[in-house]
């Protein structure tokens, strides 16, 4: 099996390096001592660890956010007093226009100071908090804030003309809607407030009210790659497990120089791109600017990078240019590479290595469980298309479900189940919002299930085979998308693949594969019969695919993950699944 070795100098300083020990000793009342606490034991409150902790203490004048406009050359720092400051003022005017705990506040602006402040000021509050991705159309934003009754949104001018207001008759609970001016335009739209003199006129000091750590902070909504986006509840205690999985899984110390890419619209953006982060006392690097590989390069040699979490879906763009672009920049800070979000392939694991000198690590996670419950640690040996293995205090297993409800552990490796978590992790989701049995249903002998499938090896190596809906059964065998899909991005022409099973009067199911190609390669019957005869050789007659469709590119949700759901639909000649449901997300 190929094994990317880790040494003594890129294990220096790195947590769990000795993965069995470290987690027997490890206990989430042991990271809770790690969490300051609100004053006077008043509770624990996410602002508090994220922001004010620091700001009162030596790395006040560290720097918490690192700005960069979309514009060349324009850029803005906010220190951990900057930012308690502001937060401050934001929770008081809040407090003053009688919004209460408890309610709901959404974001909808790209990345820009102003959004973390918001965040950050309403988790003060105690309001529940929803940053919603700026790229959404009027009706995903309309169904979101209804879900969550949102009673404020901050958002710009211009995302406000273009996508709330022809939606606001229809959002009632909606009071108060808080702009930041990014147009010309001298008059403010009709029922909008500036936000810039509200915040002026506010004091920049707050107390926090005594918050329990079981109060509701955030609604998170899911990524809707299986159907329509759920809302998930989180409550403040998960502050205690973004930060110690920041720790074990991205490698985070205080002071590091620190880049998530993901939009605090999706949950990765706002728990690792803000949260944990600055509960560690890092600095967030933000870009306001959206994909761009040339511009990524850049960000991550000038900014000097020290740990980079990403998704696959920009890593395969990135790999699209082949490793030229990244190898034309020196990244001597750069010390750690993450990913998150769908299965990274082992060919992306590898061009890391070759585009970097480091591999990406892989983790696991999903919008319920708040936090990275699976990952390859800095200190572990990494073995590419593996997930890696469960954080410290998380007991992760395959299990299979009985018929009477219940659950049973798969006790051999290398065995595929679905994949289940024991309950009781701080940043485990508390319901999905108006969707409680549902949420019931996620639960069964005291485990969380994921609806995704694995395997575990002897070693105790998590590998993702595919989402339970996904997996597809060909003359008797189950067939996992994601082995499909790995064995085919290895060929040279293969930018992205995408794979599903076709429905078949003899077995049931043909495995057929989406394919977008890389600049250079012609999607001709040539390089058709090569692929098939590449993964044939590769996967054996049983599990490669029979058909293979040339794509420009394959359909994805707005957070960049292949949906093959839609590719099924089409398949099948439906109506795109109901197209709505792209438009939804
Ligand atoms: P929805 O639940 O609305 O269908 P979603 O499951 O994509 O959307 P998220 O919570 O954003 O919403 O994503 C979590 C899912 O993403 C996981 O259940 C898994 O299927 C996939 N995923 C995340 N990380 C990985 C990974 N490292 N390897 C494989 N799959 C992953
Ligand atoms: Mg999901």
């Amino acid at each position: 099996m190929e094994v990317i070795r880790k040494n003594a100098q890129s294990c220096e300083g790195a947590f769990l390096t000795d993965y069995a020990q470290d987690c027997a000793a490890f206990s989430w009342s042991q990271a809770r001592t790690w969490m300051d606490g609100l004053p006077e034991g008043n509770g624990l409150n996410i602002a508090h660890e994220a922001v004010d902790r620091h700001a009162t203490g030596p790395a006040a004048e560290r720097t918490a956010i690192r700005w960069l406009g979309r514009d060349e050359g324009v850029s803005r720092e906010l220190s951990y007093r900057d930012l308690a400051a502001l937060s401050a003022r934001f929770a008081n005017m809040l407090d003053r226009l009688g919004v209460r705990a408890g309610e709901g506040v959404f974001v909808l602006c790209g990345r820009i100071p102003e959004l973390y402040v918001a965040v950050l000021g309403a988790l003060k509050t105690r309001c529940v908090v929803t940053p919603l991705f700026s790229a959404f159309g009027p009706e995903p934003i309309a169904t979101r804030i209804s879900i969550g009754a949102g009673r404020v949104l901050v958002t710009t001018t211009t995302l406000y003309r273009r996508k709330v207001a022809p939606v606001r008759a229809q959002l009632p609970s909606l009071e108060h809607v808080l702009v930041v001016r990014d147009d010309d335009l001298d008059e403010l739209p009709e029922g909008t407030t500036e936000l810039a003199p509200l915040l002026a006129a506010a004091a920049d000091t707050y107390p926090i009210a005594p918050t329990a750590p079981s109060d509701p902070a955030l609604l998170h909504f899911t990524s809707g790659t299986t159907g329509k986006p759920k809302g998930a509840l989180h409550v403040h205690e998960a502050i205690v497990a973004h930060h110690a999985t920041a720790r074990f899984a991205l490698d985070l110390r205080p002071g590091d120089r620190f880049w998530c890419t993901a939009d605090p619209g999706w949950v990765t953006g706002t728990s690792y791109g803000i949260l944990a982060p600055l509960s560690i006392g890092a600095t967030l690097i933000v870009d306001e600017a959206d994909f761009d590989a040339e511009r990524w390069y850049d960000i991550l040699a000038r900014e000097a990078v020290e740990v980079w979490y990403t998704a696959p879906t920009a890593v395969r763009m990135m790999m699209k240019g082949g490793t030229a672009g990244a190898r034309a920049r020196n990244y001597p800070a750069l010390r750690f590479i993450a990913s998150v979000g769908e299965p990274l392939n082992p060919q992306a694991v590898r061009w890391g290595l070759d585009a970097f000198g480091l591999p990406i690590h892989d983790n696991w996670w999903q919008t319920e469980t708040g936090g990275i419950m699976i990952a390859n640690f800095a200190a572990m040996d990494i073995r590419p298309g593996s997930m890696g293995r469960p954080l410290p205090g998380i007991e992760a297993a395959i299990v299979r479900r009985r018929a009477d409800g219940g659950v049973d552990p798969v006790a051999t490796a290398d065995t595929e189940g679905e994949l289940a978590l024991r309950v009781g992790w701080p940043s485990m989701f508390r319901t999905y919002l108006h969707e409680e049995e549902r949420y019931r249903k996620c639960f069964s002998d005291d485990w969380y299930l994921s609806g995704d499938l694995a395997r575990q090896d002897a070693d105790g190596y998590f590998w993702f085979v595919g989402r339970a809906d996904d997996v597809i059964k060909s003359a008797g065998h189950l067939i996992g998308p994601f082995e499909v899909e790995s064995a085919l991005m290895e060929h040279a022409a293969v930018a992205e693949a995408g794979v599903i099973g076709k429905p078949d009067d003899v077995v049931g199911e043909v495995v057929k594969a989406f394919v977008a190609l890389k600049p250079g390669f012609a999607p001709d019957e040539a390089l058709r019969r090569e692929l098939l005869g590449f993964a044939r050789k590769k996967l054996g007659p049983a599990v490669a695919p029979k058909e293979i469709d040339f794509q420009p590119s394959l359909p994805k949700t707005r957070s960049g993950k292949i949906m093959r759901r839609l590719l099924n639909a089409r398949e099948l000649g439906l109506p795109e699944g109901d197209t709505s449901t792209l438009e939804a997300l």
